[in-house]
């Protein structure tokens, strides 16, 4: 007998198993998973009555709502597909992604009503403008809309190789490009990461990171698989962050490196008392051992470093603790902690491979390119056969990450391929250079870039945001550098800024510190 891989179940079980247990927190609103799950068959409902069905795309604008929350099971459950939108970028991006996404309906938290709006005469196929909240002319009322359904909703029979989200990746450079997950990506990551980082029931989880970017990791599912408690939060404040763990008491949480260094930087009066024992899962970029430390000696949290893509939906290593880690002395275990890990037991097979296919040893030094098969890799690209067939052509997902195995087989991230320096025909990791600097007392964050030079081709360059209060002169720093690494790797530069360009994932972008130079506007 076989019964699909989907995420639905999970909710069916929670429902049938913990109706009555608190699901959702979103301000004053708390919702248990029955009212939860008696929400989403109403606007499922309402959906098909909007004409929605099985394999219609269904966009979604919107920060960590319970609204937002809820069109992870409402359009899935009609069969149709989700497709939630990096709320971050701008109104032509809005219409690039709805336009190829083909979505019928677009919703929108009031914060975004206006710029939706401004470009509402640019998105033709759109059917319905749905306002999640607040009300505006042209727009469908959600909460009313929810109110006047029919309760009790019957889907259709999903297939677990049926599409369930199309992500559209941030794109730096080009177009973004539509990841397609399945149910079955879907549900293997989601099982996978209960197995290696296990929720019980009632715990808390805070939403820190967007439940947009690849789905939130999966929580969205994730949490309502071990019937655990979903608190919503807006806006990532560091104050509203240690509040909300305290007077919610939250154990759980995911965040890219970005904000655990916000975390760990707030000012005394933002942090308040600290609740210690939070679990916190962090992904999306390198997190440097100085940030694991601090977290987990100041803090008293509990930090797992797991990997990713959205392609990948999105976890393939995670940092399992081993007994001997136990041993460690604090700063040696963040070290072992900051790499990237080893396979879930779901997520496939991963290997290190170097230009020519071959596995390159486990030295911890030979640098190769992470490439995986298995039950996590998406479908493909939406409508894009040359970029999939670029990206998973002979049967394997190239991530375009580059990385070394360590004896132990933990594999460790030195770089994107295209941002390894090669200097005097040696390759710089920045991850290590920048691991190196943020020992420094008063460096907050720093990205490390490669800059033409004369005599070596290319010469990292750092550029480094400074701890409040604090000061330190470009030779000062190269000196720290060069006291712990080999002398051809410490930055022959240094600018000092007052914040790193990122997207709204949390990633520097080295092109744009690249493309400004050394001259970028100093702190
Ligand atoms: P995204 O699909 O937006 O989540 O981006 C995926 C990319 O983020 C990967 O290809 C990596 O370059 C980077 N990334 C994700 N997790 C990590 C991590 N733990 N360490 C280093 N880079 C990471």
């Amino acid at each position: 007998m076989e019964a699909p891989l989907t995420p639905l179940e999970f909710a069916r079980r929670t429902r049938r198993l913990h109706g009555s247990r608190e699901a959702v927190v979103d301000g004053d609103l708390r919702l248990s998973y029955e009212q939860l799950f008696d929400r989403c068959d109403r606007w499922s409902s309402a959906l098909r009555e909007l004409g929605v069905g099985p394999g219609d795309r269904v966009a979604t604008i919107a920060p960590n709502t319970h609204a937002q929350l809820e069109s992870f099971y409402a359009v899935p459950q009609l069969g149709a597909v989700l497709v939630p939108v990096n709320h971050r970028l701008t109104p032509a991006d809005f219409v690039y992604i709805v336009n190829h996404s083909g979505a019928s309906v677009v919703c929108a938290t009031v914060e975004y009503l206006d710029a939706v709006d401004s470009v509402r005469d640019q998105m033709p196929e759109v059917r319905h403008f749905v306002a999640l909240e607040g009300a505006k002319d042209g727009w469908l009322d959600y909460e009313a809309a929810i109110a006047a359904a029919s309760p009790g909703f019957t889907g259709p029979q999903i297939d677990e190789r049926d599409l369930l989200t199309i992500n559209y990746t941030s794109g730096t450079t080009a177009r973004p490009k539509g990841v397609m997950i399945t149910h079955r990506n879907a549900a293997m990551n989601s099982i996978g990461t209960l197995l290696h980082l296990p929720i019980a029931v009632g715990e808390r989880y805070l939403w820190t990171l967007p439940m947009f970017h690849a789905n939130g990791w999966t929580y969205t599912w994730t949490v309502t698989a071990a019937a655990g408690t979903h608190v919503c939060l807006r806006k990532v404040e560091p104050a509203a962050v240690f509040r909300l763990i305290r007077d919610e008491d939250v154990s759980w949480l995911c965040a890219a490196p970005t904000v655990l260094i916000s975390l760990a930087n707030a000012p005394a009066g933002a942090r308040g008392e600290i609740r210690p024992g939070v679990h916190v899962v962090t992904a999306g970029a390198p997190p440097a051992a100085a940030t694991i430390e601090r977290l987990e000696e100041e803090f008293g949290w509990v930090v797992t470093h797991i990997y990713g893509l959205t392609e990948t939906a999105p976890f393939i290593l995670v940092c399992a603790p081993l007994p001997e880690h136990r041993d460690l002395a604090p700063a040696d275990r963040a070290v072992v902690k900051a790499r990237q890990g080893v396979e879930l037991l779901t997520s496939g097979e991963l290997r290190v491979n170097d230009p020519d296919g071959n596995e390159v040893p486990a030295d911890g030094q030979t640098m190769g390119e992470i490439v995986v098969r298995g039950n996590v890799v998406m479908q493909g690209y939406y409508q894009d056969p040359e970029a999939t067939e670029r990206v998973m052509g002979d049967g394997w997902f190239h991530t375009g990450d580059a990385a070394v195995v360590q004896p132990d087989g933990y594999v460790e991230i030195r770089d994107r391929l295209k941002d390894v320096i090669i200097s005097g025909g040696e390759n710089i990791s920045s991850v290590e250079v920048e691991g190196t600097l943020l020992r420094h007392p008063s460096v907050q964050e720093a990205a490390i870039v490669g800059l033409p030079d004369e005599k070596w081709g290319e010469a990292p360059h750092a550029f480094i945001v400074l701890r409040n209060g604090t000061s330190a002169t470009e030779e000062e720093m190269i000196a720290f550098a060069r006291e712990r690494l080999a002398h051809f790797k410490a930055p022959r530069g240094v600018t000092f800024v007052t914040e790193l360009p990122k997207t709204a994932t949390g990633k520097i972008q080295k092109y744009a510190l690249r493309d400004g130079g050394p001259n970028m506007a100093r702190q």
